[in-house]
């Protein structure tokens, strides 16, 4: 649907401002990357060594919440948010003292229903086992932003309203109970959107959210990410990046 107009033609919608897309960098899980057939982990040697390279190039690990509130202020150059998918109980052994040294913040994304579980929608496996609540708690009190990766990890593209309804706006509640503050950041299991699916998350009241390569979705709510992984040394990051740089675009309202 066109923008209303006036009659003089000009659109009387309040202008989106156009921002570059930031980087956002997507992990999972922090451990032995030994038998990994989804390539979803690295060693925290191999997180440091990633950590020491943005440190290099004068770039700072942050949560999704302070990219945006210093985008906001009309900074975050030199800010990368770093996001960790499906909540591995690995998050606060590895990754967290990691982060803490070279002080970076991350955004969690975690799954309500499945607290203390594994991550049994992984038909390969391995196993590995996901944060508890109080392992959640006690991401949230170090300071890890708590985002919600719906309730069970399903394709939201594949579920009716009334499921995907509760996965976005349920998931959010009990988040923001457990940790007492508010949840703003929404990240798609599997990365995969739709336009209904977007809508659904925006409507549950998150700020922002997280896909992985959402093409013309692309916006606030749907954020394209950099996989990360054991292979990217610091050669291969530079090269990412360079590519990130060249190929993001202006796109309203990010
Ligand atoms: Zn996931």
């Amino acid at each position: 649907m066109a923008a209303p107009t006036d009659s003089a033609g000009i659109s009387s919608r309040p202008a989106v401002r156009a921002g570059t897309v930031p980087w956002v960098a997507m992990y999972h899980s922090v451990g032995d990357c030994s038998d990994d057939p989804y390539r979803i982990t690295v060693t925290p040697g191999r997180l440091e060594q990633q950590l020491a390279w943005l440190h290099r190039r004068g770039l700072r690990g942050v949560t999704l919440r302070e990219l945006f509130s210093a985008r906001a202020r009309g900074e975050g150059r030199g800010l990368v948010a770093l996001t960790f998918d499906d909540g591995y109980a690995d998050f606060l052994t590895h990754a967290l003292p990691v982060l803490h040294r070279w002080n970076c913040g991350a955004t969690l994304f975690v799954l309500p229903g499945r607290f203390g579980g594994v991550n049994s929608w992984d038909p390969l496996g391995p196993r590995k086992a996901l944060l508890t609540a109080e392992g959640v708690r006690h991401a949230a009190a170090a300071g890890v932003e708590i985002g919600s990766h719906g309730l069970t990890h399903v394709d939201l593209t594949r579920v009716d309203d009334i499921t995907l309804g509760a996965e976005a706006a349920h998931s959010r509640a009990l988040l923001e109970e457990l940790t007492g503050a508010p949840v703003d950041g929404f990240c798609y299991p599997y990365g995969t959107v739709d336009r209904r699916v977007v809508s659904a998350v925006r409507d549950a009241g998150y700020a922002y959210a997280c896909a992985i390569d959402p093409g013309p979705l692309t916006g606030r709510h749907a954020l394209p990410r950099l996989h990360v992984g054991q292979n990217d040394t610091s050669w291969r990051l530079h090269l990412k990046y360079r590519l990130h740089r060249l190929r993001r675009r202006p796109v309203g309202g990010v």
